[in-house]
């Protein structure tokens, strides 16, 4: 796989959908750097942010996430639209309109973990209409295997697994030198009920964007594996 950065020559509006752990926070870095004109939003580190904020919708989403469950679809959407908004990618028009429109039709991003819901997805439709669905899969044997190796920094989002992606030196960030952490629900106990939670809530969601024609399904064992046929995909759709 070469590390050329590669331009995109059409808007690519990407959602990953994928068990939890499954590495979607690893894919998206790893496509940031691959594509520089994406730009990505990524849920659960949003709603990490309010929590370590202890803003109004954090302290709500705290013991929700740390049930393993999922926040409320309003409170989602809130979220999700002021992220749109603070990127430029919505314009903030008046609730008496109709809809609100995208200012930048050309905008391609990355949304890590959302929609999580066909409710999700169909308020996501109204807004912006994505044009390629990634489902990332990997045995959940495998994951659960990891999941205890896994760290983060929390202030970037940014994801190591001392099994196959380990951080340049031991506990630390690569970039900033800051500590690395465990996510509170990354237990054995609440990853059960998170891979319970997506195999409740995923079907629907497949099939909704199953139907639209642009799901893409991409298997294996590490990130490592599932990487470059990402790439691939979507050099060939669109560079
Ligand atoms: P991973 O980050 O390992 O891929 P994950 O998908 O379970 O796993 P996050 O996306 O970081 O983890 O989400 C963490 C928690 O935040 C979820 O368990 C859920 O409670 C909440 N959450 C994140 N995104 C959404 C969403 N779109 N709708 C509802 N709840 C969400
Ligand atoms: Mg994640």
């Amino acid at each position: 796989m070469s590390s050329a950065t590669k331009q995109l020559t059409k808007a690519a509006r990407i959602i990953l959908v994928g068990a939890p752990g499954v590495g979607k926070g690893t894919q998206t870095e790893r496509l940031l750097t691959r594509f520089p004109q994406l730009a990505s939003i990524s849920s659960g580190d949003i709603l990490r942010d309010n929590v370590r904020r202890k803003t109004p919708l954090g302290l709500k989403a705290e013991a929700v996430m740390q049930s393993g469950n999922l926040v409320p679809d309003s409170m989602m959407l809130d979220l999700i639209s002021s992220e749109f908004k603070s990127k430029g990618w919505l314009s903030n028009t008046p609730p008496s309109s109709q809809r609100t429109t995208p200012i930048s039709p050309n905008a391609s991003f990355i949304l890590d973990g959302f929609p999580r819901t066909v409710a999700q997805a169909g308020s996501l439709d109204k807004i912006v209409p994505v044009n390629f669905v990634v489902h990332l899969l990997t045995p959940p044997s495998v994951i659960l295997s990891r999941i205890g190796s896994r760290w983060v920094h929390e202030p970037s989002g940014r994801v190591y697994n001392t099994g196959f992606n380990a951080p340049k030196a031991p506990g630390k960030d690569d970039v900033t030198g800051e500590p690395l952490t465990q996510r509170q629900d990354d237990s054995i106990d609440t990853w059960k009920q998170r891979l319970q939670k997506f195999e409740e809530t995923s079907k629907d969601l497949l099939e909704h964007y199953g139907r639209q024609g642009c799901l893409w399904r991409v298997e294996g064992d590490s990130s490592d594996e599932i990487s470059p046929k990402l790439f691939a995909e979507i050099e060939r759709k669109f560079c």
